[in-house]
């Protein structure tokens, strides 16, 4: 599969007859070759996850389903959308023969979505994160802590192909907790880290802070708006 890298958790996925495209909200969306169908999901509402723009792909191309977190009013989704448009809350499974969609709940809004393609899984995080901050109180913070645990424990074990996880330089030296655990507690080949805020030093900051860890190899280094990546399979 081809994986371009838009712009903080924005990414196209290309596979042999569908691409999907996760959280658009700016930057360019690379042309999807003609017949192949467009999913293209949000995984909540908040204005770095979700754009309206997204809409305008529906009249590009003539396959375009729209996945979107069910925190997203309807009534931001033009009429003329709303058809091919489903909406989906936690902890569910949706499929339409062709694709499989599991959602989680999120820590912060909306959900988490765990896709099945042609063979691949992916996984792309949304803003289900280990937030951890400073600044709040240690009630608050024990309470995300348990709650990321609780809503991300359908992955344990998985086996994930690529995976877009959160690492967000505004948690200072706690930027890490949530990428920690996850490669801990699934199978994951590739980890694609997203919601750097364009701050991708932060990849290199946690290369060298796990000199000796063994997923070192599965951490993507992402340097640029509009990079590609080839997986293979
Ligand atoms: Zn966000």
């Amino acid at each position: 599969m081809k994986i371009t890298y838009i712009g903080h958790s924005g990414f196209l996925v290309e596979l042999e007859r569908m691409a999907l495209l996760f959280d658009y909200y700016q930057g360019e969306i690379p042309d999807v070759p003609g017949g192949k169908e467009l999913y293209v999901f949000s995984s909540h509402s908040h204005g770095d996850h979700f754009a309206p723009e997204i809409f305008q792909l529906a009249e590009r191309y003539s396959k375009v389903c729209y996945v979107l977190s069910d925190d997203i009013p309807e009534e931001r989704v033009p009429k003329a959308c709303r058809e091919q448009t489903v909406f989906l809350k936690p902890g569910l499974t949706w499929e339409d023969g062709r694709i499989e969609v599991e959602t989680l709940k999120s820590t912060d809004e909306g959900v988490a979505f765990l896709v099945q393609a042609e063979g691949e899984v992916i996984y792309h995080a949304g803003d289900l994160n280990y937030w951890y901050w400073e600044g709040e109180g240690d009630d608050w913070n024990q309470k995300v802590e348990k709650d990321f645990k609780r809503f991300i424990e359908p992955l344990r074990g998985k086996a994930i192909d690529a995976a877009f996880i959160p690492l967000d330089p505004r948690q200072e030296k706690d930027y890490k907790l949530g990428l920690d655990y996850f490669l801990d507690l699934t199978e994951t080949k590739r980890i694609y880290p997203m919601h750097c805020w364009e701050e991708y030093s932060i990849i290199d900051r946690w290369l060298s802070e796990h000199p000796d860890s063994p997923y070192r190899d599965r951490i993507v280094k992402i340097c640029r708006r509009g990079e590609e990546f080839q997986q293979e399979a």
